[in-house]
């Protein structure tokens, strides 16, 4: 695109389009990047400038963008059915996404609930959980225990039960309470405690929560092994058994946020795989149909199906649904992504890429302003601190993340720190030498 005609785009965006995330007037000085297309793991502007995906825009792209096979599912289903509501109805690639997925979850996740993003996903368990208890005649049991820096999306329900202050900041009178427990944060241990040498004590005041609200808790919900928008926070899988041991026959369901950790980002199908742990709702989204088209669903147990399974009198139906509900293309893009972990060994490679990535990121210590690198499967994260030996961070207003952010571009990257984290959220299809290419660029831009 010629750069007239660039600019004139621009000012239009500039009058008339309000972006997520993001303090607009950052576009006073600074145009927003102008991507125009994308391939595999690159995305590239309107001046043909190609960057490197690093955060698989926003953490779904999984096989690449533009990727034939599930190009070719959408095209197809776009000929056939676009969109049908899915109250009553029923279509093929539902169906058929629905079969597959099946074989990558345990058995115990017997029912699928679809939606459309990850926000609705967790909407999903967490009112499905509260109604199955209703049901059950214990109505009092509608009270959820949630992570400090947890995330769970920006509805009201999931912005609730998120734990990062900056994003419910003015929705206090909005949003309803939780019982928190404090997040495993080992870089900065809520119980002072060095990294990586500790029995899980920061789940110890669960312990006295159970026993003072057992009665009110309908559920406990959490980022298995990975708490993404709170800054990137990687814990020890024996955390979810300590959970699980803790919860045990105390009536309360587990509720897994994996919409960011699912699709084998972190080294297995589903990060709870990595622990053994399997919850009462898996919430699913992003990387579903590979990241290409808006999908989420929330799988859960029979037992809970069957608690709703009744005559519309008896008042157990769940109402609840969205209008893009299993959309068919969609389902179909979920359907052909789910078909590409059949056809590659994408777990196996991420763990091999994983590896690498563990190898590699070390020498990042060297700089005087990393305070931390954490990481799992493909992703890894780096906290910039402006004094090392105390973790003293760096003032908000010299935006380390930004800066970073904006070094980053000239340099072929899109990160997109979370404050003062920056982080590379890879695709699972890189390459090794991609992943090499990419730490060398990263490496400059520090
Ligand atoms: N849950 C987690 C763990 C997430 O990381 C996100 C988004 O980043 C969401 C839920 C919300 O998903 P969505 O943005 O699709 O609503």
């Amino acid at each position: 695109m010629n750069t007239h005609l660039a600019k004139k785009f621009i000012s239009i965006d500039r009058d008339f389009i309000w972006h997520p995330y993001t303090q607009m007037k950052d576009f006073e000085h600074k145009d927003p990047l102008f991507v125009e297309r994308g391939e595999g793991v690159f995305l590239y502007d309107v001046y043909g400038k190609a960057y490197y995906d690093t955060i698989s825009s926003w953490w779904c792209i999984v096989h690449g963008h533009n990727h034939p096979h599930i190009k070719e599912a959408i095209t197809r289903q776009i000929n056939i059915l676009d969109q049908v509501h899915f109250a009553g109805t029923t279509h093929e690639p539902a169906i058929r996404v629905a079969e597959l997925l099946r074989e990558f979850v345990p058995k115990r996740l017997s029912r699928i609930f679809f939606s459309d993003n990850g926000s609705t996903a967790v909407e999903v368990a967490l009112k499905m959980a509260v109604q199955y208890w209703h049901h059950a005649g214990f109505s009092e049991k509608n009270t959820f225990v949630s992570l400090e820096y947890g995330y769970h999306g920006d509805t009201i329900g999931a912005m609730s039960l998120g734990g990062v202050p900056q994003f419910k900041g003015p929705f206090d009178a909005l949003t309803f309470d939780s019982i928190r427990l404090p997040a495993p944060y080992c870089y900065r241990c809520p119980m002072g405690q060095e990294k990586g040498e500790c029995d899980i004590d920061c789940l110890n005041p669960l312990e006295d929560i159970l026993k003072e609200k057992r009665d009110q808790i309908a559920g406990i919900i959490l980022e298995p092994l990975l708490m993404g928008a709170g800054g990137m926070l990687v814990y020890p899988e024996t955390y979810l058994k300590r959970l699980e041991a803790l919860i045990k026959d105390k009536e309360i369901f587990l509720i897994f946020d994996e919409v960011a950790t699912g699709f084998a980002r972190t080294g297995e199908m589903f990060a709870f795989m990595k622990a053994g742990v399997i919850p009462d709702f898996l919430c699913i989204s992003k990387g579903l149909t590979g990241g290409i088209l808006p999908l989420g669903a929330t799988l859960t147990t029979e037992d809970v199906f069957n608690s709703f399974y009744a005559e519309y009198i008896e008042g157990k139906t769940f109402y609840h649904g969205h209008t893009f509900t299993a959309n068919p293309l969609s389902t179909a893009a979920a359907r052909a992504s789910l078909e590409l972990f059949k056809l590659n060994p994408i777990v196996e490679s991420v763990k091999a890429k994983e590896l690498i990535l563990q190898n590699s990121v070390k020498a990042f210590m060297d700089f005087p302003f990393v305070g931390d690198i954490r990481g799992i499967g493909m992703v890894w994260a780096f906290e910039l601190v402006k004094d090392k030996e105390t973790k003293t961070p760096f003032p908000t207003e010299f935006r380390a993340g930004w800066k970073v952010y904006q070094e980053g571009l000239k340099h072929g990257l899109i990160l997109r720190p979370l404050g003062d984290v920056t982080y590379l959220f890879l695709p699972q299809c890189i390459t090794k030498r991609q992943i090499e290419d990419c730490l060398q660029r990263l490496w400059t831009t520090f």
